[in-house]
């Protein structure tokens, strides 16, 4: 195939911004240190532009959902640094684990038996303390097949750390009485958020991921988190509307007089969903200007008021709005969902 056009679509990765919110999140874990949660693609910014990022900061604990997850970065790092943190559910799991070397979250006695079995010697154990999501119950750190695994991290996993809620106390109380019960080599308990709970939720390994990537998880860390992923689309047409002339599906904007309107190569596939435009207050930018969303998303586009901005056309880049505690607002989506449902039809800058 020839050599493909560049896309009209682009994402530039503040590596080192990336680099600073991991040296950030480690100092502020005390004398704890910071791994790095870079499961879905490290949220959706890519592995290969962020692992290499934090690993040559300093991280050297990376977390990981999937074991398809294991081969991108292992490219960049040992696996015996990567933490598998669904585990293994099946015999063809613990095969992989095996022959590649990454490390499994055991979650279960169905896969502390499946380790065993298989010959498995060192593990990382999740206990839940709570969120009820994976992990074993507390009543089952005394089982056999759980206190003959070789622990290298313990952990368990914070419900609540982006609010003040009772919770958090409640967890890390439980946590106390387990990594008590069953030997290991580290404990773990904070994600972003726990960081910036403060020193009793640091243990020896922090687990960060929406922060590195320029999530404010909690207040505290506003000042510090630098923003690192920054999107942006091109006009790729200009158009004259006279008054009385809609935009997009279902006809929702309609225009007040004669105006200028540029189609913007950016839509649901990319990331960019209708919640950006629900209270039909959204806008992109271009340097500081702003330029208001017309009417829907309508799948690969979106349509802007050129009306403050006569100099703009066909081949000028906009910036989407990706501060995301700003963005989180606007779209009453997470931060964490603003990151990972970029899609994957940006060029990198
Ligand atoms: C995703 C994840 C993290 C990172 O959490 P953030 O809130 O993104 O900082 C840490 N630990 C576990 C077990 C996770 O699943």
């Amino acid at each position: 195939m020839a050599k493909q056009p560049s896309p009209s679509l682009r994402l530039w990765i503040d590596s080192n911004a990336l680099a600073h919110n991991w040296r950030a999140l480690d100092q502020l874990s005390g004398t704890a240190n910071a791994g790095a949660a870079v499961k879905a693609d490290c949220y959706g910014l890519g592995v290969d532009r962020c692992v290499p990022a934090m690993r040559d900061a300093g991280a050297e604990t990376f977390f990981i959902a999937h074991w398809n997850e294991v081969e991108a970065v292992a490219a960049h790092v040992s696996p015996q640094a990567i933490a598998v943190l669904h585990g293994p559910s099946t015999d063809d799991d613990v095969r992989f684990a095996l022959e590649v070397g990454a490390i499994p979250v055991i979650n279960s006695l169905s896969q502390a038996h499946r380790w065993h079995e298989a010959g498995g010697e060192l593990c990382h154990l999740m206990v839940d303390t709570g969120i009820n999501r994976l992990g074993i119950s507390p009543y089952e750190i005394s089982d056999p097949s759980i206190q003959s695994l070789k622990v290298d991290c313990l952990m368990s996993h914070l419900a609540c750390a982006d609010e003040e809620n009772a919770m958090n106390v409640r967890q890390l109380a439980e946590f106390r009485t387990i990594i008590s019960a069953k030997s290991h080599q580290r404990a773990s308990l904070a994600n972003s958020a726990g960081i910036a709970l403060g020193g009793d939720y640091h243990f020896n390994l922090t687990r960060p991921g929406l922060s590195l990537y320029g999530g404010i998880a909690r207040p505290e860390l506003a000042e510090t988190i630098q923003q690192v992923a920054y999107p942006e689309a091109a006009i790729i047409q200009t158009r004259q509307l006279k008054a009385g002339e809609s935009v997009g599906y279902n006809a929702q904007f309609t225009a007040p007089g004669e105006m200028r309107v540029g189609v913007v190569s950016i839509g649901y596939a990319d990331g960019f969903l209708r919640s950006w435009n629900a209270q039909s207050d959204g806008h992109l930018l271009h340097g500081e200007s702003l330029l208001p969303l017309l009417g829907k998303v309508s799948m690969d586009m979106v349509v802007v008021d050129l009306t403050s901005r006569p100099d703009l056309g066909e081949g000028d880049w906009l910036a989407i709005p990706y501060s995301l505690p700003d963005a989180a607002q606007q779209t009453t989506l997470s931060q964490y969902e603003l990151l990972t449902v970029l899609g994957q039809r940006f060029g990198f800058l």
